[in-house]
């Protein structure tokens, strides 16, 4: 009896998968061609070459921001209170258009602090960006008077600079953070004297109707090639006092800061920039 039982069952699932196979399409067996495609090819890039000191120089692709000749790619950078006030990304513009004033020297750019902070005279949206910085050897000062400049983000998110080898300062505040918001995850600093590299791959915010961010923007920094910000979200500007403003915006520039302390200035090279 149980036999038969048995045998029926396996006649009536037999029948249901016929019946299936009947109804609908059989699957095709998978082989590894049906998940590889073979266009479009990526773009071939080339990897910059070492060059002096061991820097990095640009890939063949690059946006060569500062070579150490002139600067051509620069401009004088408005006052930030007018980046804050509007949404018309030509605020972002100096309206002056006046040349940057920093120091051109020895393949070195050197902060002018009297001739205040500088700014790409192209905007960008979605970057990798590549820049060293050295802080003096000798520099004097504590916490944020010592070394302090910084890399603002299309104009109005910073990336700390400051010198943070064996001086402490509050730890949203020093090399590598999102200022005023995130520190960074570890103090890879080089010494005074010594060139630091990061390397920031950032992600622009897109905005509600509402001026309000859709998409937050984030950003990814290796500080001398170790990783001290990981896809951190920047909740928006990083003004010195009060809390981030969120503040809508297109397409915006590379600003560098010339903070307004009593150390010695800091000097960049090898700036360069792909769009992606
Ligand atoms: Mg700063």
């Amino acid at each position: 009896m149980k036999i038969i039982a048995n045998s029926i069952l396996l006649l009536l699932s037999t029948v249901t998968i016929y019946g299936q196979t009947g109804k609908y399409p059989i699957p095709p067996v998978m082989t590894h061609e049906m998940t590889e495609f073979w266009t479009p090819q990526p773009d071939v890039v080339r990897p910059g070459k070492t060059g002096k000191n061991g820097a990095i120089l640009p890939p063949s692709d690059a946006v060569v921001l500062f070579d150490g000749q002139d600067l051509s790619q620069w401009e004088k950078a408005p006052d930030k209170s007018v980046l804050v006030k509007g949404k018309d990304m030509s605020k972002f513009k100096s309206s002056e258009n006046t040349n940057a004033q920093w120091i051109v020297k020895d393949g070195m750019l050197t902060v002018n602090k009297q001739a205040g902070d500088i700014q790409t005279k192209q905007l960008f949206g979605d970057f990798q960006l590549h820049i060293e910085w050295r802080i003096p050897e000798g520099i004097q000062g504590e916490s944020q008077l010592r070394g302090n400049s910084g890399v603002f983000l299309q104009g109005i998110y910073e990336v700390q600079i400051l010198d943070s080898y064996n001086s402490e300062t509050y730890a949203n505040g020093q090399a590598g953070s999102i200022y005023k918001q995130t520190a960074p995850l570890v103090n890879a600093m080089n010494p005074p004297g010594e060139w630091n590299i990061y390397d920031i791959i950032y992600t622009a915010p897109t905005f509600k109707p509402d001026g309000t961010y859709r998409t937050y923007p984030t950003v990814t920094i290796l500080h001398n090639g170790i990783l001290v910000q990981h896809h951190t979200r920047i909740m928006g500007t990083t003004p010195y006092i009060g809390l981030p403003q969120v503040v809508e915006h297109g397409k915006g520039p590379i600003r560098l800061q010339a903070h307004a302390d009593e150390s010695a200035p800091i000097s960049f090279r090898n700036i360069w920039i792909r769009e992606w």
